[in-house]
């Protein structure tokens, strides 16, 4: 059953796991991916404008040449926009003289480039001068995103590991330690261990929940102690009851067995009882019983074991006594029980019938012999006490 359980927690730690990474990868794989194309998106129009202005400039300074056949003027710019890594070619062609102004690239055999080109016609007064040319690099962006894209990569694993440096520990300590605190503390209440208390600090739902467990676990406690002492009571005279009394007279048997000391084994039968049930109804009866289990506790050891194992029969078991003292003993409580004076106004009298035990003997055979001597007390007259074993 509590395997279960245990299977049902890991996968909770499972679970959690999961959710933890796929709720931090996910997001953050998604940022990184939009985060990668905006960026592109914005340098490639950074190109387009760069490549447009450079074409611009070069217009304003290219008219007046291709009119005049001048390159210098021209020339010079475009050294000037040359230096810039990002443009590999420029053209300026004048129609007037069907020649080119200028034509220089960046391309060598060794070094090709793909290139992004801007064309446009120059025209003055309805008549066409020429065109200008410029070309960038379209590769240009690539190394730059390749860089921005390493940023981006780096951020995102040190939010991955520094989220998961934070959330493990979190979820460790305020989840899963004390969800397996909580079973432990299911797993021995499921045991029956009602015994083992489990202390819980704090206000969180664990703790309310383990609390209120060991709130069950004290009160389950008390009424099965409760119901335990009611089951070896006897509830009129609070004397141990038949199974009261066969719980520990085998312990005082075998302590008297195991250190060859002497014991008495002792049944009380009231005599006629059943008269004074008749003659003054049960309630009375009841008094008596209780009336005669006082007067017999008020006279014997604290050692000594007294038990109701019938319903006017009596157990009285007198370790460290031998049969002599304890014939003297009982017959005592015998005098003290026809002496003494009942509310119902008649005297009551007990038979007793006892055996003294040394070392060997079965309760079943020690009991047998007290009761046949007790059936030989009541043939014999009752009031009276005899020891066992009789013929
Ligand atoms: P004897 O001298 O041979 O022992 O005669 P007795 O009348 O004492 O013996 P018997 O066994 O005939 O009667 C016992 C009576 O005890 C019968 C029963 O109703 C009564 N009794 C048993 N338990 C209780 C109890 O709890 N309260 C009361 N009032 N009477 C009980
Ligand atoms: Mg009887
Ligand atoms: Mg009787």
């Amino acid at each position: 059953m509590i395997s279960k359980y245990v299977t049902r927690l890991h996968s909770i730690t499972f679970f959690l796991l999961k959710v933890m990474l796929l709720g931090l990868i996910v997001p953050l794989a998604a940022g990184l991916i939009i985060s990668f194309e905006l960026e592109k998106k914005e340098m490639k129009a950074r190109l387009n404008d760069f490549n447009q202005r450079s074409l611009d400039t070069l217009i304003d300074s290219a008219e007046d040449a291709m009119v005049s056949f001048s390159p210098e003027g021209a020339r010079n710019i475009a050294s000037f926009l040359l230096q810039d890594e990002r443009i590999v070619k420029i053209e300026i062609f004048s129609s007037i003289y069907d020649l080119y102004l200028l034509r220089v690239s960046k391309v060598t055999p060794e070094h090709r480039f793909k290139t992004q080109e801007l064309k446009k016609y120059v025209v003055k007064n309805g008549e066409e001068l020429g065109y200008v040319l410029v070309a960038v690099d379209k590769d240009w962006v690539t190394p730059r995103i390749e860089k921005e894209r390493n940023h981006i990569i780096v951020m995102f694993v040190t939010m991955f590991v520094g989220g998961l440096l934070l959330i493990i520990p979190a979820i460790y300590f305020k989840v899963l330690r004390p969800l397996n605190r909580l079973m432990r503390q299911v797993e021995v209440l499921s045991k029956g261990e009602l015994g083992i208390p489990y202390r819980w600090q704090g206000h969180n739902e664990f703790s309310m929940l383990g609390k209120t467990l060991d709130d069950m676990r004290t009160k389950l406690d008390k009424t099965f102690s409760l119901m335990r002492e009611m089951a070896i009571t006897d509830e009129l005279t609070g004397l141990p009851n038949r199974r009261g009394f066969y719980g520990e007279v085998e312990k005082l048997l075998w302590l008297s067995g195991r250190y060859k000391h002497p014991l008495v084994l002792a049944i009380f039968d009231i005599d006629y009882f059943k008269s004074i049930n008749d003659n003054f109804g049960h309630p009375v009866g009841d008094e008596v019983l209780k009336k005669f289990s006082e007067i017999i506790s008020g006279r014997i050891r604290k050692t000594d074991l007294l038990a109701r194992i019938g319903g006017e029969e009596f157990v009285l078991v007198m370790p460290e006594t031998p049969s002599e003292d304890a014939l003297r003993l009982l017959d005592r409580l015998r005098k003290a029980v026809a002496e003494h004076e009942f509310p119902h106004g008649e005297k009551v009298t007990v038979s007793v019938g006892f055996t003294g035990f040394y070392g060997s003997e079965k309760l079943e055979g020690l009991m047998d012999i007290a009761d046949k001597a007790l059936y030989k007390a009541k043939a014999d007259g009752r009031d009276r006490v005899v020891l066992g074993p009789v013929e």
